[in-house]
């Protein structure tokens, strides 16, 4: 108990500090700009859909939206029809008086206000093959051919559309629990989404072969909820996707030379496997180690060279699912393996034409396998009983189960580490997609960063965990696995720049600047920096773990999962999600000043002062008196002896306080210090700093980020230390994103200078 008294010394050097901070008061009224400010304004209030805690409320509901579809792909026309009925059930307390649906496709119709949005300048020089498809090629005309909207009993559904949206006016208003079920007819030329982009469509091959894959290819229902009432933002070809869950039954009739495979169960895998495909898919039902060859390629180039006019009907069913994609061509090569999730085991699957080989049949299947096993580690257990990896070039995209990737060595086979790594990392990535969002189904029309910012920052853990896993994975000399997204210090060059070019990660998806960084990077990151340094890995696991197990398919909000991390932590969070999501405020904290002090025996300036003003004799204080290293008072004997030894009064206090056998115990600092830190960034985060000591050894304290509270701009540490500091570093190890880390050392690290390079090199 006895050794809290000895507190009292340093209180009485800390408010010296205190006084020294004090800033000119100000002269005139300011509302609460603190950064510390709870989000009370920012956030939506709690209600019976979304409790205050950040889990779904007693009144939570979620539409459902239900579909069979008859689908045929023409190969030799490219055109893709389809017969769909939409059973749509309104779970909402709210009666509904026309339904929205979404019609995506129409983003690439001739008459689409889509390629307006951008604005445009005249090139000075350019290829040619841009010059014509910029100025001389009419545009591809890929928009829905809506054929009829009709009832089930056949009369036709009044409907209007407006660009990417379709109203369709019930015949009846549906009240909570209503079922109604209606047919749309249609069918759309498939575009070639190698030379007109876009998400979906085929790859023309020299030999007239085309790898297709079809994605938002039919009318989909848009998402209602307590949120946005119906979600019919205007799809305007980057901003992704709302869509509510349902049951689909899809019968896909192609080619009968070619092979399929797509969101959802195959029903009729007898019908559509021959004999010996059967077999070998029994095999890799048992294959845990590696992927077992269901189609090889050999049986894909014989394939390849005939044109069947027979057809074939590949049925799919999948259940709660929100979307639904598929893939087809007859230059697939086919493999999967099993994975062990839980008690469950779930097929890794990837389908690819030859040209992604060696590199698609050496490490796709084994990327979905580890993706899985990660994300479920983290979130849930995958629960869908497959997932598949198709090779499409410059594709990374997602849908329930399916999904597309790039990565293709040159003709030879030969790849860089670059292609290498970007396969992977881009497998990882979208079959990450599998979690967020198609199973934490947020809105991504409106808040991208929800599904790409999450799945980024689960990617850059899988990728960890793959190159540990998968050691052969990595080139020589990468001892771990070289992932672009996640690492502080790779957010930096983006948080420092133009701020012009730079939009808080609270933004529309559409209207962010450098989607890339805005969207992925930097909310990765910052969940990055949350985990490994905000919370540690404990805390954060549990309540991200928590946020995906509360709203496993249902529709989160940011709010949702902002609370839901602070609910399950006791983490008050509300000035992380302010500063890095809400602002463009980036990291910026160093080293201001560092003063070093001794213990006097003489009443130092300050004490002086102090009796003068009070009327009191100045010897009769008896302080501890501390005195700067190098100024006036400092005298070189100080150096010399403990502090006792240098201040009779504590020496008096000591010998009063402390039994024998504790003075021999307690620590006794000789070297103290003032230390100022500034944070010329806008973002308050915890100080990390680490202290060299004269022996050599090393010391790192974190100070809460709580400690800018009072003054965003400085603060100060006292530090008393029986140990000589020689030099004092922030943020050692670059895990915060600062941007300026010139500031960050005492004594300053004197960085050479060109001249100084020069004069070297020339010295050499
Ligand atoms: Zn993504």
């Amino acid at each position: 108990m006895r050794i809290l008294k000895l507190l009292c010394l340093s209180i009485a050097f800390i408010s010296f500090n205190a006084m020294a901070q004090e800033q000119e008061p100000q002269k005139s009224g300011h509302t609460n700009q603190n950064k510390f400010k709870q989000l009370y304004d920012e956030f939506a209030t709690p209600n019976m859909y979304r409790t205050g805690s950040g889990a779904p409320g007693p009144a939570y509901y979620q539409q459902q939206a239900d579909y069979k579809m008859d689908l045929e792909i023409n190969d030799e026309t490219a055109v893709l029809s389809g017969y769909e009925t939409i059973t749509y059930t309104n779970n909402s307390p709210d009666e509904l008086t026309y339904l929205w649906v979404q019609l995506d496709q129409n983003v690439r119709a001739k008459d689409s206000p889509s390629k307006d949005i951008n604005s445009s300048t005249v090139r000075p020089a350019q290829s040619a093959s841009r010059f014509t498809s910029s100025y001389m090629s009419e545009s591809f005309d890929g928009g829905f051919n809506i054929e009829s909207v009709t009832s089930t009993d056949g009369k036709t559904l009044a409907h209007t559309i407006n660009q990417t949206m379709m109203r369709v006016e019930l015949p009846k208003a549906m009240k909570t629990g209503d079922q109604f079920s209606f047919n749309i007819k249609w069918w759309y030329q498939i575009n070639n989404h190698v030379t007109d982009g876009g998400r979906s469509g085929y790859e023309l091959f020299p030999d007239g072969n085309r790898n297709y894959v079809i994605a938002q290819f039919y009318p989909r229902m848009a998402v209602y909820n307590d949120v946005e009432g119906w979600q019919n933002s205007q799809f305007w070809g980057r901003d992704e996707f709302a869509l509510p869950f349902g049951n689909f039954e899809v019968n896909i009739t192609v080619p009968a030379d070619h092979l399929l495979d797509g969101t959802g169960v195959l029903m009729n895998r007898k019908d559509v496997f021959s004999k010996e495909m059967m077999k070998r898919y029994e095999k890799a039902k048992k294959s845990f180690k590696e992927p077992i060859v269901i189609s090889t390629q050999a049986e894909a180039e014989a394939r390849e060279t005939g044109r069947s006019k027979k057809k074939k009907t590949w049925k799919l069913y999948a259940e709660n699912v929100r979307d639904f994609g598929f893939a087809t061509s007859r230059k697939y090569i086919w493999d999967m393996m099993a994975v062990k999730l839980g008690d469950r085991d779930v097929m890794a699957v990837s389908l690819y034409s030859k040209e992604g080989n060696p590199l698609w049949e050496q490490w796709s299947t084994k990327a979905v396998a580890s993706t899985l096993k990660s994300y479920s580690r983290m979130t849930f257990d995958y629960p869908y009983h497959k997932a598949i990896s198709v090779h499409a070039r410059r594709q990374g995209m997602e849908y329930p189960m399916i999904c597309w990737n790039y990565g293709r060595p040159d003709e030879n086979g030969n790849y860089d580490d670059r292609t290498k790594y970007g396969m992977m990392s881009v497998i990882i990535h979208e079959v990450g997609h599998n979690f967020f969002p198609m199973i934490v189904n947020s809105d991504e029309r409106q808040w991208t960063w929800m599904d790409e910012g999450l799945n980024t920052f689960m990617q850059y853990v899988a990728e960890q965990d793959f190159g540990e896993w998968y050691p052969g994975a990595l080139s020589k000399g990468d001892a771990t696995y070289p992932s672009r997204r996640g690492p502080a210090k790779n957010i930096t060059r983006y948080m420092g720049g133009n701020q012009d070019r730079i939009a808080p990660i609270m933004t529309k998806g559409l209207n962010t600047y450098q989607f890339g960084n805005n969207a992925y990077g930097k909310p990765a990151t910052a969940l990055n920096i949350l985990r490994e340094t905000v919370m540690g890995r404990e805390l954060f696991d549990y309540a991200f773990k928590e946020y995906t197990h509360r709203w496993m398919f249902k529709h989160p909000t940011p709010e949702d999962f902002f609370r839901t991390m602070e609910d399950a932590s006791a983490f008050d969070l509300d000035w992380y999600w302010r500063g890095w999501f809400y602002t463009t405020d980036w990291v910026d904290i160093g080293l201001k000043d560092v003063k070093k002090y001794y213990v006097s025996s003489e009443p130092n300036q300050y004490a002086k002062n102090y009796a003068a003003s009070n009327n009191r004799n100045v010897e009769d204080l008896n302080w501890v008196y501390l005195v700067e290293e190098g100024s006036d008072e400092f005298d070189e004997k100080l150096r010399q002896g403990t502090s006792a030894d240098n201040s009779p009064t504590l020496k008096e206090y000591m010998m009063d306080n402390f039994s024998a056998e504790e003075r021999k115990t307690i620590k006794q600092p000789k070297y103290f210090y003032d230390i100022t830190f500034e944070k010329p960034g806008g973002l308050v985060m915890p100080i990390i700093v680490e202290f060299t000591y004269a022996d050599g050894t090393t010391k790192t304290e974190t100070y809460p980020a709580q400690i800018w509270r009072y003054n965003d701009n400085e603060v100060s540490k006292a530090i008393a230390s029986v140990k000589e500091i020689v030099s004092i570093k922030v943020d050692p190890n670059l895990e915060t994103a600062d941007i300026d880390t010139t500031n960050n050392s005492w004594p300053r690290e004197v960085k050479e200078s060109d001249f100084d390079k020069f004069k070297n090199k020339v010295k050499g």
